[in-house]
């Protein structure tokens, strides 16, 4: 399975997304344990813990969508300023990089 499909998997088990344009806005579903007020309480630290890892994994999503792209534009690795290739072990802590190691910020 590619880390994409994965990405998307584990988000739409947290809810769906929030309208079919978007690739990667979902909205994390509001669990429903129960009535009671230990319920209650359960389900809004539950929520809370979903929209953090939503958040984290959106942000996941969206770096690996923007890899996507480069890769189908033929300009991933490749540094935009020189035009080298970008150090391996830097792409693979941040694929979305657009410059190498000497060019950055
Ligand atoms: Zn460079």
């Amino acid at each position: 399975m590619t880390e994409k499909k994965r990405l998307e998997e584990l988000l739409s088990e947290l809810g769906p997304l929030t309208d079919t344009k978007s690739r990667e806005d979902y909205k994390s579903d509001f669990p429903n344990m129960g009535d009671s007020q230990d319920d209650n309480a359960q389900e809004v630290t539950q929520y809370e813990t979903n929209l953090g890892k939503e958040k984290v994994l959106e942000t996941r999503l969206q770096k690996v969508n923007i890899a996507l792209e480069k890769i189908e534009n033929g300009t991933y690795g490749k540094c935009l300023v020189g035009g080298e290739d970008i150090e391996e072990a830097r792409l693979k802590v941040a694929p979305e990089v657009d410059t190498c190691v000497k060019h950055s910020g």
